[in-house]
């Protein structure tokens, strides 16, 4: 941004000036303490301030009347509090425990196992708190969250509609609204528009300042919602320029080079397949094989449910292009699955005579220079790794395919990095977590999409079962016999270790007390993420092998590992887990011929089992993965943030399909008339896609 950072002084002097891109600390009101604990909302410029807008509101039609409440209610309330104290029971458990009060009546609210509360509520205070009601020696609160509002805090009377911020330990949403209060007016002051106001008009959205406004100190609920739909209409849009012209880039990049599908390897191969291509394979070929024999080059993304057979068709790509003189490259998040690939794909290729070759971290000396010499020979040939493949040191003479399985594990700049070796390769990304067309098109607007909607048929479904806690030792009794009978088992637990604030079990401590105990006849072995990588490898290679029974882990097995005689999935603490996440996780067993089973553990209430139940019900991933969707949101079906996909802060793609829409086509038409947004009426937009987007820009190579 220009010199106007300037004046850091001046701001905190009063009735000074302000800029969006003066640091936080110079702000009246913050101290490095509190700066520091800003800096944990990603707020370090008074322009984040302004920009950290809230994610719900409270209005009177949302706050329920305390005299109203009745057990088995679920509600928000506002209610000062008017006495407290923190009572211990017989059991060793601290409890907090308040009353509340609004103008129609007194409540008191019970927080088990939080004595701590103590120290933050204070008499007074006025709480906002969303919870059930139950019956406990008269009605009680149990919230599932509450927001502090202070003692200042006069409630929603007058149809104000309140703000709540998303807020951090030791910066409370009371703080959090103190402060954009002050400086919104000086704040709003300085905000120009940097979309072209035809865009924002014919979204049919307020324009910038205004939306600001709306959002922060909203008249109504509507009001709220008009303002917050600009936001997330802007988000949606800029991340629709990037796809767009990152898909343009691509297309440009490798104009006249096109493969001929020579029908020669290919043929050979499939000649020899001990099995027909289902229908869906041979589809995802069809599109696979049109894009490399085009001259544009192929950015695709390949999704099917685990088990849906994505090996054999990244197979049949590699071929193409072997057959057209190149190099092909499969890359696997873990030398594990290399090994896998490698095993598969020189069974299938045995018959005509290719030996692929293989490249992991655990190659010696001598071996990696022997691989290093063939892929810098201009030859055409196979080779499977993991991301070894996209060292410095590795470089090939004449790749033209790639194919990265479980693409998801990857970050952007391996995906980048091996997409970058040779001459622009065709790309194939492969991935076992299958969502819906619309999110698909937001998440990876960049990529081409082909799907595998249907599986091998023959195979036995896994036979899943929710069980209680106080079946425990039968179930355990069932692995044991599993495992008399020769096959192998997981056992899954949600966390490594136990700690203080969770009474989750966890795998470490459920592997000493299971191999102890149940299982102390048996071959048992601890795998979790925390464990150097070259140990993980080590023991699914022992697993592999037959030489552990049970392996008693965290979600570190998800990835596609194939041990055909393991037959039993336990997962305890279910709850824990996403259903997509459940789902990859009983992927791993009934791979071979015999009966498998996925057995959930645990006592869970009422929601979650019904949850869960969908899972037991069903086994295609799409139904699950859209059952995810709708119930826990984008967070949750891919787990930590994943790199390269923008994350929304105040769209949801799921919800707002119109806006999507509406960005999708609006973007479009700003590119068809600027594809590099170079245009001088475009320099504030560029501006902005490159302050909040630079690291996709680069990756896309958009500027
Ligand atoms: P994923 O999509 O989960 O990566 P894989 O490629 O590992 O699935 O395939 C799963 C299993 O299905 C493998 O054992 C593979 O040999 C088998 N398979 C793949 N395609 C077919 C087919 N058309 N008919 C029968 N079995 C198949
Ligand atoms: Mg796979």
């Amino acid at each position: 941004m220009a010199a106007g950072s300037a004046s850091g002084q001046a701001a905190s002097g009063t009735g000074s000036r302000l800029f969006l891109d003066t640091p936080i600390t110079y702000l009246k009101g913050v101290g490095p303490k509190r700066a520091e604990m800003l800096g944990k909302l990603d707020i370090y410029t008074a322009g984040d301030l302004l920009f950290h807008v809230p994610h719900r509101y409270e209005d009177a039609s949302t706050i329920a009347h305390i005299s109203s409440l009745s057990p088995g209610m679920d509600a928000t309330v506002m209610g000062r509090v008017v006495s407290k104290g923190v009572i211990p029971t017989r059991k060793g458990l601290r409890i907090f425990q308040a009353v509340v009060r609004d103008s129609t009546g007194m409540i008191e609210v019970s927080w088990p196992g939080q004595p701590f509360l103590d120290r933050t509520i204070q008499k007074d205070d006025v709480l906002l708190l969303t919870g059930s009601v139950r019956f406990f020696h008269g009605r009680q609160l149990h919230p599932r969250e509450f927001v502090n509002l202070g003692p200042d805090e006069e409630g929603t009377a007058g149809g104000r509609v309140l703000a709540v911020y998303p807020a951090t330990e030791g910066l409370s949403v009371k703080v959090l609204r103190g402060l954009i209060d002050s400086h919104l007016e000086a704040l709003l002051r300085q905000v120009t528009d940097y979309l072209p106001s035809w865009v924002w008009q014919e979204a049919g959205v307020p324009m910038l300042a205004d939306a600001l406004r709306m959002v922060h100190r909203p008249q109504s609920l509507a009001e709220a919602r008009a303002g917050r739909a600009r936001l997330a209409f802007e988000e949606l849009f800029f991340v629709q320029l990037l796809h767009r012209r990152a898909n343009a880039l691509a297309r440009e990049d490798r104009v006249g080079v096109a493969m001929v599908n020579r029908r020669d390897l290919t043929t050979r191969v499939r000649e020899r397949l001990p099995y027909e291509l289902t229908g869906a394979q041979t589809r995802a070929l069809r599109e696979i094989f049109a894009d490399m024999c085009s001259p544009r080059r192929m950015h695709r993304l390949l999704q099917g449910d685990v088990g849906s057979g994505k090996t054999v068709v990244a197979l049949f790509a590699a071929l193409l292009a072997m057959e057209n003189g190149y190099q092909a490259a499969i890359m696997a998040p873990t030398e594990l699955l290399a090994e896998q690939h490698m095993g598969t794909l020189s069974g299938l290729l045995a018959p005509v005579g290719i030996e692929p070759i293989l490249v992991t971290g655990r190659l010696g000396a001598r071996e990696r220079r022997a691989a290093a010499e063939r892929l810098a020979a201009d030859e055409p040939l196979l080779v499977v790794g993991t991301h070894a493949l996209v060292q410095e040191a590795t470089s090939f003479a004449r790749l033209g395919f790639v194919t990265i399985d479980e693409q998801h594990r990857f970050g952007v700049e391996q995906r980048a990095a091996l997409g970058a070796k040779g001459q622009n390769p065709d790309v194939l990304l492969m991935s076992a977590t299958p969502i819906p067309r619309s999110l698909a098109l937001t998440l990876y607007g960049d990529l081409d999409i082909s799907t595998l909607e249907e599986r091998p048929a023959g195979r036995l479904p896994v036979r899943t079962a929710l069980r209680p806690e106080s079946a425990r030792e039968r179930v355990l009794q069932f692995v044991d016999r599993e495992v008399a009978a020769g096959r192998q088992a997981y056992v899954v637990y949600p966390v490594i270790e136990e700690s203080e604030k969770t009474d989750l079990k966890a795998a470490t401590t459920m592997h000493a007390e299971l191999a102890a105990g149940p299982f102390a006849h048996r071959r048992t072995q601890l795998l979790h993420g925390r464990m150097p990588s070259h140990e993980r490898d080590d023991v699914m290679r022992r697993f592999r092998d037959g030489e552990i029974d049970i392996l008693v882990a965290t979600t570190v097995i998800e990835v596609g590992i194939d041990v055909a005689n393991a037959t039993v999935m336990l997962i305890e603490h279910p709850e824990r887990f996403g259903l997509s996440q459940l789902h990859q996780l009983r992927g791993r067993v009934g791979r071979g011929a015999g009966e498998s089973y996925c057995i959930l553990l645990g006592d869970v209430g009422q929601e979650t089992a019904e949850r869960l139940q969908l899972f037991v019900a069903t086994d295609d991933g799409f139904e699950i993965a859209r059952a995810d969707l709708r119930m826990r949101g984008m967070g949750d079906l891919f787990g930590e943030r994943q790199s390269g996909v923008p994350a929304f802060k105040v769209a949801d793609p799921l919800v707002d399909i119109e806006l999507n829409l509406l960005a999708r086509d609006t973007a479009e038409r700003v590119l068809a008339s600027d594809p590099a947004l170079t245009a001088d009426r475009h320099a504030a937009l560029r501006r902005v896609l490159g302050e909040r987007y630079g690291r996709s820009l680069a990756l896309f190579r958009v500027g």
